[in-house]
């Protein structure tokens, strides 16, 4: 099945659950950036969250960014969401190779180290929303929990997981997240917990078969739940050669016939999809006129 997520209310309406799977979404982000494992997981995982939070924005042309930055050798990732849960991202370092933990799991937050995440939702208003929390764990989904809880004031639960297979591509990647209304009973409160507590890692339910639904039902099954909708997830760039070259023109006749005087051309990158667009000398004279 193609990548999607899965959205429900539980508890009477006293919760809501959303549930990805994201692994045709990861390996698109695998094959532009060519990323290591860890990497591939921090920005597989980081994809997956932001697909979701993308999904939860409101109207047409929101727009979510996290940002992570942190002192390991990764120094950090970027991610992009819209409010159909399309996303895109890049890594600064997408070779880091580092150790796996003593558990044999890939070490993100060994590779991220300490630092921060920003979320910045720009939802058409004069500020965009900016909250900012210090790395908690590294890891992506203790991080957004704590966002969520700092940021937002909003309880929530966040799993997510990437697998990557022997050939680096992506074996497996999905993950959820939950959230609890403020008028939500504590016996739901309670009995949420108590399931998470003995909950499988999202790979491993994944990597045994089961698909969103069946996720869906491993964590609220016993609460009522409700699907409200399925939003497909896929990896979209957007970028073309007239976006570049507005880009360009908006950095001013000044710098364009700098670009002119000392190269005589320009090649722009674009991170996310690791596509080049050349602009040789004609191109910049008639931008120029
Ligand atoms: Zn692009």
């Amino acid at each position: 099945m193609n990548d999607h997520i899965l959205r429900a209310t539980f508890g009477d309406d006293s919760g809501r659950i959303f549930v990805a799977d994201t692994k045709n979404t990861v390996n698109r982000a695998f094959e532009y950036h060519k990323t290591s494992p860890v990497m591939t997981a921090a920005l597989g995982r980081t994809l997956t969250g932001a697909a979701i939070m993308g999904s939860m924005l409101k109207n047409d042309g929101d727009l979510m960014t996290v940002t992570i930055k942190g002192d390991g050798p990764a120094r950090g990732l970027t991610v992009t969401a819209d409010s159909h849960a399309r996303v895109k991202g890049y890594a600064y370092e997408p070779y880091v190779d580092i150790p796996l933990k003593p558990n044999g799991k890939l070490d993100v937050a060994g590779a991220l180290g300490h630092g921060t995440m920003t979320v910045i939702k720009d939802m058409g208003l004069k500020e965009p929303y900016i909250g900012q929390i210090p790395l908690v764990s590294g890891e992506i989904a203790e991080d957004l929990t704590y966002y969520f809880a700092k940021s937002e004031q909003i309880p929530s639960a966040v799993a997510l997981g990437v697998l990557v297979d022997r050939d680096y591509t992506v074996k497996q990647s999905g993950g959820f997240i939950i959230q609890l209304m403020p008028s939500a009973p504590d016996e739901i409160a309670d009995r949420l917990e108590e399931k998470l507590r003995t909950l499988k890692s999202v790979t491993s339910m994944l990597e045994s078969g089961m698909n969103c639904e069946d996720i869906l039902n491993e964590t609220v099954g016993d609460m009522q739940p409700k699907i409200t909708d399925i939003i497909p997830v896929e990896y979209y760039c957007g970028c073309s050669r007239e976006r570049v070259e507005k880009a360009l023109i908006s950095t001013g006749r000044a710098e364009i016939e700098n670009i002119l005087e000392e190269d005589g051309e320009a090649t722009l990158h674009c991170h996310f999809c690791n596509k080049d667009y050349h602009f040789d000398e004609n191109d910049l004279r008639r931008i120029l006129q």
